[in-house]
């Protein structure tokens, strides 16, 4: 979770989360509600019943949401994928799923269970409006959730790719093709055609003097740059499926003795040798890792008087990957701890490192041999 985020607990020990950015959306929706919609659906009420049902609509509009999330999350740790996060923001909700889905029907079951409770909750919804026929306040609000989550479905069947209707789709060339990343980059163009084009709808209204075309626009932005990225993730993923960390790791770490001074260590291997990382040993062991930007945090006038060891993180703390590694698991791994090195260990030994710089060196050299 980033740190834009408030934790609001775990449900089927997943974290849930709000973003600070939600807090705009709400304190928008409950306005709208409490000023506009209600006041003309419903005359006659107290100011502070309008703010209250539209407050209360608001909330749980967004817990529709998070059921909603919930769904796609339940059917994926079905298959034993891990759910990360779930997370409500401006946009509404992601649930952060940990990895691809192992086949095109699980693509296809994860994707449609989503708009799938957001149909079963809109039928409840309905169904309990006869119920609060006598409390207009509840009866509205009942209405409203009922005609909201049934559009959150009729959004969702776009298929606009990282939208559910676009992985929907994605299921089906997948099957169709018998190739995941292909199918994901037919898909992503899908989803930022129409990203543009929500783009281009939402400029016109604005054009043509609806404001609310901003919304739309910047729905189609995030789209178009969801579905781009996406379309990275499988270019980077097709050029280094198939690689493994040893090839492209760096070999060139210097090994240090504990205890020599952060002043030598400059002198002797960064301005002379022009080396970055250093793995740290005692006699034959290797004990830590040295980077520079650990060196950086040290004040200049302590480096005479500061050894590595005292600066260095202890191997033991660090996680690490194996030569035979995918590379594409490693990066991965990379991005989950948000670290932008790993040390490779063989047999308890240290045989290299693994930067980022390492694997955009690597791609460079791939694409360059034209693979
Ligand atoms: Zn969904």
């Amino acid at each position: 979770m980033t740190r834009h985020n408030i934790p609001l607990g775990r449900v089927l020990g997943i974290p849930i989360g709000i973003d600070y950015s939600w807090f705009l959306i709400f304190a928008l929706l409950t306005w709208s509600f409490a000023t506009s919609y209600f006041p003309a659906e419903f005359p006659r009420w107290a100011p502070a019943l309008y703010w209250a049902t539209g407050a209360a609509t608001a909330i749980l509009m967004f817990a529709s949401v998070l059921l909603h999330e919930l769904g796609h999350s339940v059917v994926a740790l079905r298959y034993k994928i891990p759910v990360r996060s779930i997370n409500l923001f401006i946009f509404g909700g992601v649930a952060t799923i940990g990895a691809e889905p192992p086949s095109a029907v699980a693509e296809l079951l994860i994707a449609v269970a989503g708009p799938f409770t957001s149909l079963v909750l809109a039928g409840l919804f309905w169904l309990a409006k006869p119920l609060a026929a006598g409390v207009p306040p509840l009866w509205g609000l009942f209405k409203y959730l009922a005609y909201i989550n049934f559009v959150l479905v009729l959004f969702n069947l776009i298929p606009a790719y990282p939208l559910d209707g676009g992985r929907v789709f994605r299921a089906f060339v997948w099957g169709a093709t018998r190739n995941m990343r292909r199918a994901t980059v037919i898909a992503a163009n899908v989803g930022r055609f129409f990203g543009f084009f929500f783009i281009f709808v939402g400029m016109w209204q604005v054009f043509a003097g609806n404001l609310g075309g901003l919304w739309t626009a910047f729905i189609g932005w995030f789209l178009e740059s969801a579905a781009t990225s996406q379309v990275q993730q499988a270019v980077v993923q097709d050029l280094i499926g198939g690689h493994t960390v040893a090839q492209a790791m760096g070999r060139s770490c210097a090994a240090v003795p504990a205890e020599m001074t952060l002043q030598q260590l400059v002198d002797d291997h960064v301005l002379g040798g022009g080396r970055r990382c250093f793995l740290v040993t005692r006699g034959p062991d290797t004990v830590g890792l040295m980077t520079l930007h650990r060196l950086r945090e040290v004040p200049r006038s302590e480096w005479a008087r500061t050894s590595a060891a005292q600066v260095m993180l202890p191997i033991d703390t660090l996680r690490s990957v194996g030569p035979q590694t995918g590379l594409w698991a490693a990066l991965q791994e990379m991005d989950r701890d948000g670290v932008n090195q790993l040390p490779v260990v063989s047999d308890r030994r240290v045989v290299g490192m693994l930067a980022r710089e390492d694997v955009i060196t690597f791609l460079r050299t791939l694409q360059e041999l034209g693979k």
